[in-house]
């Protein structure tokens, strides 16, 4: 019976080292499968693989950043961290996101729409991708100065209706007013433009990726936004494996949908700084240096789906 005992032991010792051998093996796998999807053009967003790294974009240091038409219907908007961009259609402007706060709102979303010509009035619709500051902080200034509507998800709604956060960053806006809800799927028409809103959690409960048109001349283009990229929510294997399907779900929809231009509300992701450099130094009929084709943005979401599994392994 004792030697029963002691060989049943070894036994459950055994699976347990197995398991143990094979998670590792496991989160191997997935971070050699990320690091290959990076390349050398996606470390920014390899960098969630880490788990030092993994919870906030890096950081982009003391840069200058001036506002920038990207395509004719796109403008960059962002600061060193963070990035807003305004969408500009027949009826108005949607800018997506808000920066962290009314100042910044006021200096490079109404300024720089002044910059490039553009009228703040204009401003129609601003979405703001998920429930974190340095996105909607500045929402509540737009949409009091120039009658915005403030689009989020009904889910991230409620969860800024919710606790308000320990620790709430000095510098993040107040919490906007509840405006309009959207949830999976739900498409966002102005004028002669809509763009598709998808449910993309963990990031926050939901976090919105948008699929958006995009124009240069004759040419169309398709623009996808991952809306949500850092692995800053509770690390449990359910939410890596939540962030693992969101990714390869948004990856799916991306290529039924012909993206060809990877997106980020941080540039630190997509790369928004180089590409705009690119962009300044362009020789006419050159390509435009956004317009990275679809088996980038499918190497993107395959970074952040790998990434997820191997955290999901055991990789925290
Ligand atoms: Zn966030």
């Amino acid at each position: 019976m004792g030697a029963l005992r002691i060989l049943m032991g070894a036994g459950v010792a055994a699976l347990c080292l197995g398991a143990v051998a094979y998670a590792a093996e496991s989160r191997e796998a997935h971070l050699k499968a990320a690091a290959d999807a990076a390349g050398q053009d996606l470390k920014g967003v390899l960098s969630i693989c880490n788990p030092r790294t993994g919870a906030r974009a890096p950081a982009q240091g003391n840069v200058t950043v001036e506002p920038v038409k990207v395509f004719d219907n796109l403008y960059f908007l962002g600061i060193a961290n963070v990035s807003a961009w305004a969408l500009t259609t027949s009826d108005g402007i949607i800018v997506l996101d808000s920066l962290d706060n009314a100042d910044e709102a006021q200096t490079y979303i109404e300024g720089g729409l002044r910059k490039l010509g553009l009228d703040p009035a204009q401003i129609k619709y601003v979405v703001i991708t998920h429930a974190h500051g340095d996105h909607y902080g500045g929402a509540q200034y737009l949409a009091d100065k120039f009658h915005a509507r403030l689009v989020m998800s009904d889910i991230d709604w409620k969860v800024l209706e919710g606790p308000r956060r320990a620790n709430y960053p000095a510098n993040w806006g107040p919490i906007p007013k509840r405006d309009i809800a959207v949830k999976d799927g739900d498409k966002l028409t102005l004028g002669d433009t809509t763009i598709e809103l998808y449910v993309t959690p963990p990031h926050t409960p939901g976090t919105l990726s948008i699929i958006m048109p995009l124009k240069e001349g004759n040419v169309r283009h398709v623009g996808g936004e991952w809306g949500g990229t850092a692995f800053n929510f509770p690390k449990t294997p359910e939410n890596f494996a939540t962030y693992a399907a969101s990714a390869e779900r948004f990856a799916g929809i991306a290529r039924e949908k012909g993206v060809d231009v990877p997106l980020s509300n941080h540039s630190s992701y997509d790369n928004a700084f180089q590409k705009i450099a690119a962009l300044k130094a362009r020789k006419p009929g050159a390509p435009n240096p956004f317009v990275t084709g679809p088996e980038s943005e499918r190497r993107f979401l395959t970074v952040a789906a790998e990434c997820a599994k191997a955290m999901e392994a055991g990789g925290t």
